[in-house]
């Protein structure tokens, strides 16, 4: 049996309306992370989905992705690969912009940092529109690994992320449609 269950996790996830512009209320995850029973079955559940895909590569994105990813791939015995905001990363590397609200942003990933035989999970804190993510889906299929799924804590059903993935296997824990 669970020591705690997701309605506790959604609990410890906290709104702060009108961070970082007024017109978003932020999903601060911080409450979660420090609750040791929460970041345990928070971790354990974005991995449960993917445990018998044979994933050889955790990408996680910059920044909370970076908290989650490790300990994902810590659970599923593969390793890690950073997608970073520009300028980040010291190697050589790809870039894929996105659109946000006003202007443009952009992930990278080095050229050596998944492979052709790599079965990879992508994984965030947050999905919302889907294009941080959808980013992240380009640079890995651009390096020709298999992108077995995406997982993420929380899915903004509202503002049709999952859709703009079109055909991603993704697995979210808390939903949340307003
Ligand atoms: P999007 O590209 O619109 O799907 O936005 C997803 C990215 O922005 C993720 O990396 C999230 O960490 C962050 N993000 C977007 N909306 C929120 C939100 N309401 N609360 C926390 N993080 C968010």
């Amino acid at each position: 049996m669970r020591a705690m269950d997701v309605g506790r996790l959604s609990t410890l996830v906290r709104d702060v309306p009108g961070f970082p512009v007024p017109e978003v209320t932020f999903k601060d995850i911080t409450p979660l992370l420090a609750d040791p029973a929460a970041l345990r079955l928070a971790v354990e559940m974005i991995a449960a989905p993917f445990e018998d895909s044979g994933v050889t590569m955790v990408a996680g994105i910059e920044a909370r992705g970076f908290v989650l990813a490790p300990a994902v791939a810590l659970v599923l015995g593969s390793g890690f690969v950073p997608l970073r905001k520009p300028g980040k990363l010291p190697y050589s590397s790809r870039k894929e912009e996105y659109q946000l609200e006003y202007g443009l942003d952009a992930l990278e990933i080095h050229v050596d940092g998944v492979a052709p035989h790599d079965r990879v999970l992508l994984v965030d804190d947050v999905i919302a529109t889907g294009g941080t993510a959808r980013a992240g889906v380009t640079l890995i299929r651009g390096l020709d690994a298999e992108l077995v799924g995406m997982a993420v804590l929380i899915e903004l059903t509202f503002l049709g992320g999952r859709e703009a993935l079109d055909g991603v296997d993704l697995h979210s824990i808390l939903t949340y449609d307003s």
